[in-house]
This record gives C-alpha cells, sequence and structure tokens, in this order.
C-alpha cells in the first residue's frame, strides 16, 4: 500500500517545490533574539540539527549529513531577525532564563500527569491567578499551547442549537476548534460589520450565538473591529470571544491586548492568548475570561483534560515575563516605534505594504517564487525574514511578513530597510 502513497507524496511535494509553495526550514544555531545565527545552505527538509556548541558526542557519530550540513562553519552566518513574534524581546531574557532555571530547581523537570489527577503545582494556579491579573478577567485555564486553548473552548461550550459566528481571516486554530464542535457555523468577510450583523440575524433562533475573532490578524497584521463587534453582540445578545495571541503583553497602555487598546474590557467574554509570542516565546496558552466559563472548561475541555500540564519550567518564565511585560510601557513603544520607523521608510521606498498599526508588517510581493527568492536574498544581506505562501495566505498573496521586536534598534530598523532597498531594485520590486 505505501508503495503507491509514496510515490503520490513524492509528485505532490515535487509540484509544491515548483511552485514555491514548499516551506524550507532554517536551522537557528544560537538562542532567539535580536540578532541569531543561521544556516545558510540546509540539505533538504530534514537537515540534521547543529551539534550544540562546545562539541556534544564523538565527531565519528556524525552522519554523512550532519558533517555536510550541520556543522560546517562557512555555513552559518550572523544575522538580524525580523521574523520572530518576540515582540518585547523576551525570548532569551535573561530573567526569564534565571526564573525558567529556579521554577525547574524548585518544582521538577515535568509532572507526568494532566491537571486533574496530579499535574497542578501552586505554581501553575499562580501563573492562572497572575493572567487573570493581568487581563483583568475573572479566570483564566491554561493549555500546553493555544493552539489547544481554541481546540477546547467551543465543544465544551456549544452543540447543536447554538451558532459559532468567525471572521473569514481567524486563526487555523480556531477554525479548528469550530469544526470540533455541532454548533452552527457563519463566517463573515474580514471586518465586514454588515455581514456581522446579517450573520447575527440569521443565527437568532439559536440558544447562544458567540462572535470569534482574532484581536490582531496574524497574515494581515491589522486589528480587529472589537467596538462594533463587542456593540453588535450586544444588540443580538451574543457572546464574544477573542484570540489576542499577536496582542497579549504588546499592544495597549498596560500591554493587555486588544480589548484594553480598543477601550472595550469587560465587554469581552473571553479571551484566549500564547504565552509563545510576546510572553517569553517558549510554550503554553490560556483562555481567560468569565469564572462560570473558565470552571466548566476544566470540567469539559478535552486538551485540558487529556493533555499533559505545562512544563513548570515554562510556568515559571512566563510568570517573570508577565511580571515584566506589566512594567515596560517603554518596551511596548520601542516595538511600536520600530514598527513605524519600518513602515514609513519602506512605504517610501515604493514597497506595497497592507496598512495596520501592529508589529506585523506585511511586504505585498503576490507571487509565491518572488515571495521566497526575495527572502534567499535577504537572507543573504543578514536579514531573516521568510516568504509566506499558501495555505498560510491566499493564493496570488504571497508576501514577506515583517515583525519588529522592542530588541530591534533603530539602526537594526535602518539595515533592513536598505536591504529591501536594494534587494527589491535587483528584483523590479521598486524602481
Ligand atoms: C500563534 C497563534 C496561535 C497558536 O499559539 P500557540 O500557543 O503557538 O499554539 C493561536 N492563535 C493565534 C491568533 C496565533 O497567532
Amino acid at each position: 500500500m505505501f508503495g503507491r502513497m509514496k510515490e503520490d507524496l513524492a509528485r505532490r511535494l515535487a509540484s509544491l517545490r515548483e511552485e514555491g509553495l514548499y516551506k524550507e526550514e532554517r536551522v537557528i544555531t544560537t538562542p532567539q533574539g535580536r540578532e541569531i545565527g543561521v544556516e545558510t545552505s540546509p540539505r533538504g527538509p530534514l537537515a540534521a540539527p547543529a551539534a550544540p556548541s562546545g562539541g556534544a558526542g564523538p565527531a565519528g557519530t556524525a552522519t554523512g549529513a550532519q558533517a555536510e550540513a550541520g556543522n560546517t562553519p562557512g555555513h552559518q552566518s550572523r544575522v538580524l531577525n525580523f521574523c520572530a513574534n518576540n515582540y518585547l524581546g523576551l525570548s532569551s531574557h535573561p530573567q526569564v532564563i534565571q526564573a525558567a532555571k529556579e521554577a525547574m530547581d524548585r518544582w521538577g523537570y515535568g509532572l507526568s500527569s494532566v491537571r486533574f489527577i496530579c499535574g497542578t503545582q501552586s505554581l501553575h494556579r499562580q501563573l492562572e491567578f497572575a493572567v487573570s491579573e493581568f487581563l483583568l478577567t475573572e479566570d483564566t485555564i491554561l493549555y500546553a499551547a493555544c493552539f489547544d486553548a481554541n481546540g477546547g473552548v467551543f465543544e465544551p461550550l456549544f452543540g447543536e442549537e447554538d451558532a459559532i459566528i468567525s471572521d473569514e481571516l481567524n486563526h487555523a486554530s480556531l477554525i479548528d476548534g469550530v469544526r470540533l464542535c455541532r454548533a452552527q457555523r457563519l463566517r463573515y468577510a474580514h471586518s465586514d460589520m454588515a455581514e456581522l450583523e446579517k450573520a447575527l440575524g440569521d443565527a437568532r433562533d439559536a440558544r447562544y450565538r458567540v462572535v470569534c475573532t482574532d484581536g490582531v490578524f496574524s497574515m494581515d497584521g491589522d486589528i480587529a473591529r472589537l467596538p462594533d463587534i463587542c456593540g453588535l453582540a450586544e444588540r443580538h445578545d451574543a457572546l464574544v470571544l477573542v484570540d489576542d495571541s499577536h496582542a497579549t503583553g504588546y499592544l495597549g497602555p498596560g500591554g493587555r491586548g486588544t480589548p484594553e487598546l480598543l477601550g472595550v474590557e469587560g465587554r469581552v467574554d473571553l479571551i484566549t492568548t500564547t504565552f509563545g509570542k510576546a510572553l517569553g516565546g517558549a510554550s503554553g496558552g490560556c483562555t481567560s475570561g468569565r469564572a462560570e466559563i473558565i470552571a466548566y472548561l476544566r470540567q469539559r475541555s478535552r486538551p485540558y483534560l487529556f493533555s499533559n500540564t505545562l512544563a513548570p519550567a515554562v510556568a515559571g518564565g512566563t510568570l517573570k515575563a508577565l511580571e515584566l511585560a506589566a512594567a515596560s510601557p517603554e518596551r511596548r513603544r520601542r516595538t511600536l516605534d520600530n514598527a513605524r520607523q519600518f513602515r514609513e521608510a519602506m512605504t517610501a521606498t515604493g514597497f506595497d505594504l497592507l496598512p495596520g498599526e501592529t508589529a506585523i508588517v506585511p511586504v505585498m510581493l503576490y507571487e509565491e517564487p518572488l515571495a521566497v527568492e526575495m527572502a534567499r536574498r535577504l537572507l543573504a544581506e543578514g536579514i531573516y525574514v521568510i516568504g509566506f505562501s499558501y495555505p498560510v495566505v491566499p493564493r496570488g498573496r504571497a508576501r514577506i511578513r515583517v515583525q519588529l521586536s522592542a530588541a530591534h534598534t533603530p539602526e537594526d530598523v535602518e539595515t533592513a530597510v536598505r536591504a529591501f532597498r536594494g534587494v527589491g531594485r535587483e528584483l523590479g520590486v521598486v524602481a
């Protein structure tokens, strides 16, 4: 049986490459940060990882692939990183690392359990309290990832008699979460409030209605129209759920994300978010909001009941990242200043950017192979960015998504713009 499947998959992989849709994974040789080391010539999709610096393991055990792709010094370079979700520059922050180490010393490496059996330490409760305090919500439930938070939030709460109304550009994990439940599904065109209102009307006979949206849309970098969404939801007696993964920590004066930025705190019933982006960037996520909903999710949410508890080191590191985020208006200002500087200079250079005010700046190239080639040449110029193509964005809407961080300096941003200008001219993207 596999023989046929093998040929079929090989053909599909080859056609992905031809169309410029194949996603090469580049191998980073340093911790995450403003400047990173990258292997510049990986051999194929499974290029072997580099040995940790200091040379672990006898050289004799290295495979041919490792020798070729992994540890050849000439194949590594230092580059400025413009594609991490490291919005506040906390991903390798010494205090976060220290807190994670202390949590591991104090609480151990792993719990080997889900929360309700023997996977809840006071550390986990402490993180839930800290998130609730930070987001000004009633309670919070942790998950291994925000993907799981979204995968586990709909199915326990909504059934056949209910309706879920989604923005068409919502993150894949929200889409999958909705698919896992039996509620009626309605979709509105991206940020189209007339269509949302119509969908709310169409769902008037449902027992419960819930509008769910990204706070910041990950591929376009724009912000949901939460004041309008909350207003419509109130008028039509619907709940509101916001996935604020690309905002928590760095948007809003206190870093509390899009509800704070747009003045709708208390009107959003549920927030799902990640610890894998601005808040230290390790992993983990949560659902935060109305106490009774969170209490019920603890009883019924499948990724919570059937998946391991957050590792203590991650919980401890995230607690510190939250503390730093809460106390860092200066970091937030730097992130947004860098984004503004980049947008202005790139627009002046003639690049086609999607408009917005977040630290996600999509540089539109439309054609998939062009986006791939541009990212490749930028890497050679010391700027690490990635071309995004189908299925992450629609076909014919390929782009380079640039992400700014508080870790960047204004000089870094200038360096990036200079490289974009040079490569953009070589490829005929700008004059
Ligand atoms: C990144 C992201 C997620 C997934 O978060 P993980 O914690 O990495 O699973 C979910 N939703 C949105 C909107 C995201 O941007």
